[in-house]
């Protein structure tokens, strides 16, 4: 299931919940309505209910089958549907089963994002088996002091259930407000997902810290708003640590070729290597993201990285990425310094990567390679890092999209 869909109230334009990352222990979202950029993080816990969980199981397949009846029936309908227009056809009919009012408006409004989803995919229509669902804040009631959740029910009913997660974890989010649930059972436990929000008031930049991400290092640069340059650290990546495993992971795949997922150990070798590459790189990435960030936050930069996502145009890079390190490692260093950004009320601005490490940063023109790891302009006669190259031209991407859009009101 596709977590963007769960909550209308998430912006999913600046989601940054990606598959590969699907390990991290929060979700996070950053919208900015009007002037007020929000945070959206979600609490998972097991929850477990005191007394029977019969009504609650009971809720969650009428639930489950509500959306699915709103999916079969929306599906054939091609006219664009408000929610206006979705209430006046399913809400007395959800209330008549025995939903409360904002169950009603969670289920049509869940079974259409669904369908749009779907759509907009060039899919199927969806079929649900899974028992989930989505809880509004009117029908729930959180006490996080005692991890107590009594959550109200079809036809009256009310459960009570006991939410076991971290300590340290729930402390944080005392004083955010949450506005929506979504309780699952899995088969054999039920798991409760609480969003959070809270407002930033982002920290105003007096510097820009650009970050450039590549095989060997990650670079970053600070310079002041009329260009000074007045930072440069470098970090080495951890790829030939990571590479070594991969190394081992294929000499293996590539000697039991057929059964190496058969021959207990030596698929138990196999996931030992990717253990150990997923370790190395989450260490890795806490660790750097939390010093870029503590720069960024020393230096009051706002923080610019490349927009991976446009990755696939620059064909050079591109293969370095997946072919030696994989793009998962840059979207998880990414997520990283995003997040321990945004902890501290840091902006971060993702720009467009073409061309950053063969323009020109004076004059425009192509950049030739000139020995290692330099580059250099025939035009002008610049010459430089290739790192700190990129750095700038990510800075200047910078100064030019937000003169376009002139958004970050600056004196
Ligand atoms: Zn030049």
């Amino acid at each position: 299931m596709n977590l963007a869909n769960l909550s209308p109230h998430i912006n999913t334009d600046r989601y940054l919940y990606k598959p590969s990352l699907s390990k991290y222990p929060v979700l996070v979202s950053y919208s900015m309505r009007g002037e007020e950029p929000v945070v959206v993080e979600t609490l998972k816990a097991r929850a477990l209910p005191e007394g029977s969980h019969d009504y609650l199981l009971e809720f969650l397949r009428l639930y489950r089958d509500a959306v699915q009846v709103i999916v079969d029936r929306i599906w054939g309908i091609n006219e664009k549907l408000s929610k206006k227009k979705l209430h006046k056809l399913f809400y007395s009919k959800l209330v008549r089963l025995g939903f409360r009012a904002h169950h009603a408006k969670e289920i049509y409004i869940y079974a259409k994002s669904l369908v749009d989803s779907a759509r907009s995919n060039g899919g199927r229509k969806p079929v649900l088996r899974k028992l989930s669902a989505r809880v509004d804040k009117y029908d729930y009631r959180l006490d996080l002091d005692n991890m107590l959740l009594t959550l109200k029910l079809h036809n009256g009913y009310e459960v009570k259930l006991k939410l076991i997660t971290h300590k340290e974890r729930v402390e944080k989010f005392k004083g955010w407000r949450n506005y929506e649930l979504v309780v699952k059972y899995d088969g054999s436990e039920f798991w409760v997902l609480v969003y959070f929000k809270r407002a930033i008031k982002l920290v105003k930049p007096r510097t820009i810290m650009a970050i450039d991400l590549n095989f060997d290092n990650v670079t970053l640069a600070i310079f002041t708003l009329n260009g000074r340059l007045v930072k440069l650290k470098k970090f080495k990546t951890p790829h030939r640590k990571i590479l070594t495993h991969r190394i081992w992971i294929e000499r293996i795949q590539r000697r039991y070729s057929r059964s190496w997922r058969f021959i207990k150990g030596v698929r138990r070798a196999v996931e030992r290597h990717g253990e150990r590459i997923k370790n190395i790189s989450w260490d890795y990435s806490h660790k750097v993201g939390d010093s870029i960030a503590e720069l960024a936050l020393k230096y009051r930069s706002v923080i610019t990285l490349e927009d991976l996502d446009g990755l696939r145009e620059n064909n050079k890079k591109d293969k370095e990425f997946n072919k030696r390190l994989g793009l998962w490692f840059y979207l998880r260093m990414q997520f990283c310094v995003e997040y321990e950004a945004r902890e501290r009320n840091l902006e971060v601005v993702k720009v467009d990567p073409k061309r950053t490490s063969s323009k020109c940063p004076r004059c425009g023109g192509k950049l030739f390679e000139d020995g290692y790891r330099v580059l250099r302009c025939r035009r002008c006669c610049f010459i430089g890092d290739r790192d700190v190259v990129a750095t700038l031209n990510l800075y200047k991407k910078f100064i030019r999209d937000t003169q376009d859009v002139g958004s970050l009101g600056w004196p």
